[in-house]
């Protein structure tokens, strides 16, 4: 066997190792006995430790010396092998047997975690975070970083990414966010007071899949189901799963994560399927995977043409009672009621970010050793009550209400408000194309934004970083003001123009 084939069967056994996990995680979270958890965590551990095995002693060997031997490389098979190295090299520098173990106690914390968090018991959690903070501190040694701790956790998930950048992008928008919040709150919406979207969870599910099925969603090639936190499973691009949350009091809760995981489906499933295992096949990054998700929710699923559609099109054939109380605007101003909730996946599109700015807030004193576990819970209510205004009455819709920090994802929310910046630039990008695609959104088509996604951000594989995908799609490298115009022109739009929003 050549070079070039050895290192095309090591790649390709990678994403097929990879793909098993995926598989696994999700059976877990959706299907598995509880009973069943502590042998699942020792496979996905097995599992963990030979992808990461592989990873550093067959592929990057491989890809090293392929990198020596340019001539049997395409000019873009070079380039997507230096990205490989440039992401695998941090990951080289972790032991595999710190691997497995924090794979191991991820799985078990997971478990303890939606026990604890069902019974509001931050207690019982506590020393399986206290664990898995340890042992990111760890990781963050062998890492390396400049800085702080935490720059190594947070620089796994976006390479180019400090804390201080991450710092300097919330100082940005944090006044306009605390401000906006504010002047909207002191606005009363008629719509406020309309009644609740009440469905029957069976209705609820069977609403969602028709919805997304007018998106792209595929029996074939697609699952939907219920799990305590919406997630998304890209096994391949023909295997996408997706779980929704149901509350049987708020359809909105159902259709936003459908259409948030469904952003990320649609991705998955336009990556290109081969060659398996090159970087063309896997996603930019979670920045830019996010930037998927929140642009079908948001600008899409929270948009007036959809509503619009919603209207029309679909919502009449379940006969809500409440359907005649409301108008496609009242719908959509509900959609986007600007009022600060206690829990982050229910929150407005404004006060979300200040959701995340305080989990990375938190997520950095605590790798960095600045707050320990058991202060954790009062830092937190602390934190909302200042930022959101609120107090958390128990810490199940406090500190508890996010699986992350459970599977040990320390530097991973920050990914989240990149999504919606990314979300922004390339919205406005679409519309500069194709300036009345709204239009078509209104009717029940959304081929003309899935078209541009497909063709500027899906194809584009991991072929480019973050950075340069966006200057690529767009024209210009990430900027904040994409979404402040977004903001702004949306609450102009639903709110009437009565709120006095900041400069
Ligand atoms: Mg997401």
């Amino acid at each position: 066997m050549g070079l070039k084939e050895k290192l095309d069967a090591a790649l390709r056994r990678q994403a097929l190792l990879g793909a098993a996990v995926e598989g696994l995680v999700w059976d877990q979270e959706v299907m598995m006995p509880k009973a069943g958890a502590l042998h699942r965590a020792q496979v996905i551990g097995e599992l963990s430790a030979l992808h990461h095995q592989n990873l550093t002693q067959q592929v990057l060997p491989l890809v090293r010396e392929a990198l020596a031997t340019p001539h049997i490389l395409t000019p873009s098979e070079k380039a997507q092998l230096e990205i490989l190295l440039q992401e695998a090299e941090p990951i080289e520098k972790i032991p595999t047997e710190l691997v497995r173990r924090f794979s191991e106690e991820a799985s078990q914390a997971q478990i303890v975690w939606a026990e604890a968090r069902a019974r509001s018991d931050f207690a019982t959690f506590a020393p399986h975070l206290e664990k898995l903070v340890q042992l990111s501190r760890e990781k963050a040694q062998y890492l390396g970083y400049e800085e702080e701790p935490y720059e190594a956790l947070l620089r796994l998930y976006e390479r180019s990414l400090r804390p201080r950048a991450v710092e300097a992008l919330f100082a940005e928008i944090k006044d306009f966010l605390i401000q906006t919040i504010q002047a909207c709150q002191e606005v009363p919406l008629a719509a406020q007071e309309l009644p609740t979207l009440r469905m029957p969870a069976a209705d609820q599910r069977q609403l969602v899949e028709e919805v997304l099925t007018h998106i792209g969603w595929r029996p074939e090639t697609n699952r939907l189901d219920l799990s305590a936190h919406p997630f998304c499973s890209g096994l391949s691009p023909k295997d996408v799963r997706l779980t929704i949350r149901i509350d049987e009091e708020d359809l909105f809760m159902a259709l936003g994560s459908g259409m948030h995981e469904m952003g990320h489906a649609l991705y998955e499933m336009g990556l290109p399927e081969e060659p398996l295992g090159w970087p063309i096949t896997t996603a930019a990054s979670l920045s830019i995977h996010e930037s998927q998700s929140r642009f079908w929710e948001n600008h899409i699923g929270n948009s007036l043409a959809f509503w619009k559609f919603m209207y029309e099109k679909v919502l009449p054939a379940y006969k809500p009672a409440w359907l005649s109380d409301y108008t496609p605007f009242t719908l959509a101003q509900r959609a986007n009621l600007v009022r600060p909730s206690l829990i982050r996946i229910q929150s407005d599109e404004v006060s979300y970010h200040l959701h995340i700015l305080l989990r990375f807030e938190l997520e950095r004193a605590l790798i960095n050793g600045a707050l320990s576990v058991q202060d954790l819970p009062a830092a937190w209510n602390e934190k909302v009550q200042v930022y959101l205004g609120l107090q958390p009455p128990s810490d199940a819709v406090g500190v508890l209400q996010d699986i992350h920090w459970s599977m040990g994802s320390f530097g991973y929310f920050p990914t989240y408000s990149l999504g919606s910046l990314y979300a922004a630039q390339f919205a406005a990008a679409i519309e500069r194309e194709y300036p009345d695609y709204m239009v078509h959104v209104a009717e029940g088509h959304f081929e003309t934004p899935l078209g541009w996604l497909r063709k500027n951000i899906h194809a584009y594989g991991h072929t480019l970083t973050s950075e340069a995908l966006c200057a690529e799609a767009t024209g210009e490298p990430l900027s904040a003001r994409y979404f402040q115009a977004y903001i702004r022109e949306k609450v102009t739009q639903l709110y009437e123009g009565a709120v006095a929003l900041p400069a």
